[in-house]
């Protein structure tokens, strides 16, 4: 730390990314729920040298052609959608602008709502989810600040059904929910659909996961006009040309694409259900998922922690969260089927 630094950010602990090795020989990447398949075909095509010859050029910073097509694929106004750098830059925004009460999220979800959180100095509430890892929205009766849920959460992988997401909006019109839609096309329905009747929803999607653009960086957020013109006020007043030119092209292609999305999308959830009853039957308890990825622990053979450490030897890698609650399980994010059959062999070996 340089002596330069402000007092208020002396204490902050950066969000920790699940690792990213470089150059390991035959290491099976199932530690931050990427998609095993590349981007669409129409993506690799759109990024053609013609493109890349106009970087002299700025994005446009109202990312008008994207916002158009993401508009028309979600059923909503293009004044209802914003463009973010990755949807971590989205909720930077909402955290931002919409949080001055505080944030409230649940004890084990998506690490970067508590990061945000204490980076902004906010007086927030961690809610504990349940002892069976749901959500129970009456836990958040009153509280004034913003309230935050990832659906599905992450890493339990649970959905929470739309009418309890309606519950937790009527309980106050006057506070703001945001929706972290990271793994809705794995399984749910979107609360996108809820945007005509709740002017307090905010829902926030990334193109990471099921469109096969991490390293895109895109993301995205719906909400009612006015929420998204104050989004708006953040986003210029910190970065306008916050989304590059390429990374417009590219998720225009993949909004296009959607036989290829759907079937990238089938055959994931397809994969991740024959791991979890493969899990299972080594003795995982495994939560239902509705996501790219598996949770699976308390298995009375190997502790979370043995189960990461052991997997590892064997070059895959997985992500283990050493918090009390989440200590005894491991998250396994869903590649091909015979990178799920590796996982399988390997566990079957270790065991
Ligand atoms: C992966 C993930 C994100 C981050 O997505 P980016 O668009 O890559 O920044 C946000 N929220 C949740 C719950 C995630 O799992």
């Amino acid at each position: 730390m340089s002596r330069f630094l402000k007092e208020a950010l002396r204490a902050v602990e950066p969000y920790t990314p699940g690792e990213q090795p470089r150059g390991v020989q035959d290491l099976l990447k199932l530690n931050t729920n990427e998609n095993p398949f590349p981007p669409s075909p129409m993506v690799q095509k759109a990024l053609h040298s013609g493109e890349i010859a106009r970087l002299n050029l700025y994005s446009d910073p109202n990312c008008a052609d994207f916002l158009r097509v993401l508009a028309d694929t979600l059923g909503v106004g293009c004044g209802q959608v914003l463009a973010g750098n990755g949807s971590d830059e989205v909720l930077q925004f909402a955290f931002s602008a919409f949080a001055e009460k505080g944030a409230a999220y649940p004890d084990i979800t998506y690490g970067f709502y508590d990061v945000l959180s204490r980076f902004f100095g906010l007086p927030s509430q961690i809610v504990p989810l349940r002892e069976d890892l749901t959500v129970a929205v009456e836990d958040y009766e009153g509280f004034p600040g913003m309230v935050v849920l990832a659906n599905p959460n992450a890493p339990t992988g649970l959905y929470l059904p739309l009418r309890q997401i309606e519950k937790l909006l009527c309980q106050d019109p006057n506070r703001l929910c945001l929706i972290d839609e990271a793994y809705i096309d794995f399984g749910g329905e979107s609360a996108v659909s809820l945007l005509p009747r709740y002017e307090n929803l905010l829902v926030v999607r990334t193109f990471s996961k099921s469109r096969s653009l991490a390293g895109a960086r895109l993301g995205f957020a719906a909400g009612s006009e006015d929420v998204i013109r104050d989004l708006n006020t953040v986003r210029c007043s910190i970065n306008p040309y916050n989304v590059n030119s390429l990374t417009l092209l590219a998720g225009i292609s993949a909004l296009r694409d959607a036989d290829y999305f759907a079937k990238c999308c089938a055959e994931i959830t397809a994969v991740r259900d024959w791991t979890a009853r493969q899990l299972r039957g080594f003795g995982f308890t495994v939560t239902q998922s509705s996501t790219n990825f598996v949770f699976a622990g308390k298995n009375p053979r190997i502790s979370g922690a043995e189960y990461y450490a052991a997997l590892r030897k064997n070059n895959i890698l997985v992500r283990h969260f050493a918090a009390p609650r989440t200590a005894d399980w491991v998250r396994v994010s869903v590649g091909t089927r015979a990178q799920m059959e590796r996982l399988v062999e390997a566990t079957r070996g270790l065991l």
